[in-house]
């Protein structure tokens, strides 16, 4: 295994509204990626009162190899759940706040009805919220997209993850040709909507293959882009293969920006909805 490089290294001082966040999530029975996928960030998003709330349950379709959340039978869909999602946001005083969930392949809709009443949920209390959907790829289905898109959030997020010859070793139940068409069909549907995605490196791939990926999105007409680094959860998980340093992850965001992203995020401890709130910004 390779050994952790300093720069990888964190101490948080501050951890205050930490318990608050924890006991708030606890007492609305939600779930947060933050957790389900051990986040290095956590202290730091719910220090300052944010974290990414994952629907849908707690047990995934799939089985990707760097992914910490559960493969197991999914769970009952809760009705309420959304309305739980939406009071969450308005006590923590949300101005921005991203949702992702489980994929569930073994929904008609992939759960996309789930996403569109959280969305119209979270805007109905919360008016001034922008909300970022990060979205499965529903197994290509676009009315399923179109549900999700109907109901207007401000920036749809689907997670290209890695390079595409690393897709049957890392991300066996995903077509890397998909995605990108899920991020095509995004402002296809909805001109409007911002699409987003995120890439992680250190799982092997190669600088060409990293353009190459860039390249791809810009094609399907992809906005944002997220870069960070890959940990991995567990040794049983895919291995690290590098620790890519913080000037090659500013030099990929240089990249990046000029390939055309009108915004974009690289650095090792990047996550897709870590400071999410920042590509909004960066356009007002
Ligand atoms: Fe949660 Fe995202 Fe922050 Fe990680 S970066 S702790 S997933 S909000
Ligand atoms: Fe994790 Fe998403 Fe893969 Fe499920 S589909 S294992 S939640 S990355």
């Amino acid at each position: 295994m390779l050994e952790k490089p300093q720069w990888l290294k964190r101490t948080f001082r501050d951890n205050s509204n930490l318990n608050y966040v924890r006991e708030m999530l606890s007492a609305l029975h939600l779930n947060t990626i933050c957790d389900e996928a051990m986040c290095p960030n956590y202290v730091e998003c719910f220090t300052k009162k944010t974290a990414t709330f994952m629907i849908l349950g707690v047990n995934c379709t799939r089985n990707c190899r760097f992914c910490n959340v559960t493969n197991r039978e999914p769970q009952e869909i809760d009705a309420n759940e959304p309305s739980r999602v939406a009071e969450a946001v308005f006590k923590l005083g949300l101005k921005y706040v991203v949702i992702t969930s489980v994929t569930r392949d073994d929904l008609p809709d992939g759960g996309a009805a789930h996403f569109a009443a959280t969305i119209r949920a979270i805007h109905e209390l919360c008016p001034d919220t922008a909300v970022e959907v990060l979205i499965p790829d529903f197994l290509g289905n676009k009315e399923a997209l179109k549900i999700v898109t109907d109901a207007n959030p401000e920036v749809i997020s689907h997670n290209i993850e890695t390079v595409k010859a690393l897709y049957d070793q890392v991300r066996p139940q995903a077509i890397y040709e998909r995605s990108l068409d899920v991020l095509k069909s995004i402002k296809l549907l909805a001109p409007h909507i911002r699409s987003k995605t995120g890439i992680m490196l250190g799982l092997g791939e190669n600088d060409s293959q990293v353009y190459e990926v860039m390249e791809d999105l810009r094609a399907v007409g992809c906005e944002f882009l997220t870069i960070g680094q890959y940990l991995a959860p567990s040794s049983a998980h895919h291995p690290v293969q590098e620790y890519i340093t913080p000037e090659a992850f500013d030099h990929y965001g240089q990249i990046a920006k000029e390939k055309g992203f009108a915004f974009v995020a690289s650095a090792p401890f990047v996550r897709s909805s870590y400071h999410a709130a920042e590509a909004l910004e960066a356009e007002k």
